[in-house]
């Protein structure tokens, strides 16, 4: 199986561990064919928040980058170098920014944000709600989720339903709130990762859920296979858990950035089905 890890942090987002020789050597350990580097990105002004790198930290994590592509030399792995981006609404002129600092393989877009100042996966807004309701709450991710696939900025997009990460999900019909964000993901033209960090947390599942990932398949969203490791021991984590879920719902095989195709499996020709 063709192995890869497209979203990974380094110690410049200030909550992240390990040295480039440490992931290269665990992605080698693993076997994994492409490592992909794509720490949180910098937002407009230093004091946004205080778990991302600042603008003042690209070189050095232009350097960080080279570092692992020095120490992969002549291992055959590739290493990839990408940002994972956030998305507020009016922040497409600084995601053109951003875009145009280096000649990136990627940017993945995230939704981490209700509001600023609202970053609904910190812990300590774990149990509060930004509108007041659960529900209004998660109206309010899939607005955000459905504006960010539009804009068509994103190469890829980041833990679709990260919402779920406190484990409560709306008593509705949860899966139909989020078909508007998936349809705008099918014209956005990225690709959709199944993150597998959601597997430890109340979330339960990797993100998206099965559930959701049965319904992406039906939109015909691409799909590739993340771990979001935030230190080099977490590299590629369940990644065999999430490949089995994606042939459950009918997945034949992973889209990279390139827009080239891997099979999930590999006795699986490969196939546009
Ligand atoms: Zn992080
Ligand atoms: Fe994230
Ligand atoms: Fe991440
Ligand atoms: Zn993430």
């Amino acid at each position: 199986m063709y192995r890869t890890d497209y979203h990974t942090h380094t110690p410049l987002c200030r909550h992240a561990e390990g040295s480039p020789e440490d992931f290269v050597a665990r992605a080698l350990e693993l076997g994994l064919h492409e490592y992909g580097i794509s720490d949180h990105a910098p937002m407009p002004g230093d004091a946004f928040d205080d778990w991302r790198m600042r603008e003042s930290d690209l070189p050095a994590y232009l350097k960080w980058i080279d570092a692992a592509r020095t120490a992969a030399r002549g291992t055959g792995l590739i290493i990839r170098a990408g940002l994972e981006c956030d998305w507020l609404p009016g922040i497409e002129k600084w995601t053109v920014h951003l875009r145009s600092l280096y000649d990136w393989d990627y940017l993945i877009g995230s939704v981490h944000y209700l509001a600023p100042g609202w970053a609904f996966d910190d812990p300590a807004l774990a149990g509060l709600f930004h509108t007041g309701t659960s529900e209004e709450d998660w109206r309010l991710y899939w607005r955000h989720y459905e504006a960010m696939a539009s804009s068509g900025l994103f190469d890829i997009y980041g833990h679709i339903d990260l919402i779920r990460k406190w484990g409560r999900v709306p008593d509705e019909d949860w899966i139909s709130l989020a078909e508007p964000a998936l349809a705008a993901m099918k014209r956005g033209g990225g690709i959709m990762e199944i993150n597998t960090a959601g597997l430890h947390t109340a979330a339960k599942t990797h993100y998206p859920h099965p559930a959701l990932l049965a319904r992406a398949r039906q939109f015909g969203i691409p799909i590739q296979i993340n771990s979001d490791a935030h230190a080099p021991e977490t590299l590629s984590r369940d990644f065999e858990t999430a490949a089995r879920s994606a042939i459950q719902v009918g997945y034949t095989h992973t889209t990279l950035p390139d827009r080239s195709r891997r099979p999930l499996n590999d006795s699986l020709p490969e196939t546009d089905a």
